[in-house]
């Protein structure tokens, strides 16, 4: 009798664990950004951190992967690998025509736009004692220009052969993530490197922060001219060397830049990517004081930079937040 009551009961939790775990079942999505020091892996986290907090409403459990940038996010949003990526606003053109890495591939026709976040620069950081004054001194100079999958890789491509430079044969080109380049200059390993990014940024910080003194590049002259008049995804940026009291410009530098966006695929769920819109233009105010790259962020400036179609998702909250003609 009591071995029965006892089986009863047991039988009964069971029956309440099931059901509490089909009540509360949750769908994972994941964000992929760039490397740690950047500005993308915060901002996952923040975009993450905001959607969790409704799980209860939304059942979405979203996480964030550290990635080596740009192309790589594009291409695993495109295989599904991932839901959501950071991209930066050319990279996301470039996929959706079929440019750059895409040339052989093809267009990335299921790429979808959700909105776009801080604007990024392609920053040349130099060390003072390899007498770098001007890109064209980067000649016969160690240079990191990104590993492949990176954003900048190929502005920084962009940028030399605008200027003149072959990368193969004019300078000795490296290929490592961003996250490993303020060491490699602190230790003599590389002369400069370029990163597309957000300002301030930590890895620019920890460049800039060593015993041996760096400065900021300008990118100018005559063929970036021509170079942003071309590119619909290039437009002129400037680096605020209030940022960075150690670097020793005096001033801003100028340069080029772009924007970091959010893309996701055609086929990830229209409520998925109306819960994340809606979480981060609903508490947008909030957003905004989570890092100072975002602070002149407004919902009109983030619909900007934007190539690939609209998310369904996207759509269906700018058009419930009558946000479509936000100014
Ligand atoms: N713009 C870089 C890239 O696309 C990443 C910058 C960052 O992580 O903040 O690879």
């Amino acid at each position: 009798m009591v071995v029965k009551r006892v089986w009863v009961v047991a039988m009964g939790a069971l029956i309440l664990l099931a059901v509490f775990a089909c009540s509360t079942k949750q769908t994972y999505v994941t964000i992929g950004t760039g490397g740690v020091t950047g500005i993308y892996y915060p901002t996952g986290g923040h975009i993450a951190k905001l959607v969790n907090k409704k799980r209860a409403v939304y059942g979405l459990r979203c996480t964030v992967e550290s990635t080596g940038g740009s192309v790589f996010n594009i291409n695993a949003v495109a295989s599904g690998y991932l839901e959501f990526g950071i991209a930066q606003s050319d990279r996301q053109y470039q996929a959706l025509y079929g440019l750059a890495e895409w040339a052989d591939t093809g267009p990335i026709a299921s790429l979808r736009a959700v909105f776009s976040i801080h604007p990024e620069a392609v920053t040349l950081v130099a060390a003072d004692d390899a007498g770098i004054m001007t890109i064209d001194d980067l000649r016969g100079k160690r240079v990191n220009l990104g590993n492949p999958g990176s954003g900048q890789r190929q502005n920084a491509l962009d940028a030399l052969t605008a200027s003149g430079l072959n990368w193969e044969s004019d300078i000795h080109a490296e290929a490592v993530k961003a996250d490993a380049a303020p060491t490699l200059l602190q230790d003599g390993r590389i002369d400069a490197f370029f990163y597309t990014v957000g300002h301030p940024s930590g890895n620019i910080l920890e460049a800039t922060a060593g015993r041996r003194r760096v400065r900021f590049i300008p990118i100018v002259g005559a063929g970036i001219d021509s170079l942003v008049i071309a590119k619909p995804y290039y437009a002129r940026a400037t680096i605020s060397s209030r940022h960075y009291p150690r670097a020793l410009n005096a001033s801003d530098v100028p340069t080029f830049g772009v924007k970091a966006t959010v893309v996701t695929s055609v086929d990830v769920p229209a409520d998925i990517v109306y819960a994340v819109t809606k979480e981060v233009f609903d508490n947008l105010p909030a957003f905004k004081k989570l890092h100072p790259a975002y602070e002149h962020l407004t919902v009109a400036t983030m619909r900007e930079g934007l190539s690939a179609p609209l998310h369904e998702g996207a759509l269906r909250y700018f058009r419930e937040a009558d946000l479509m003609e936000a100014r």
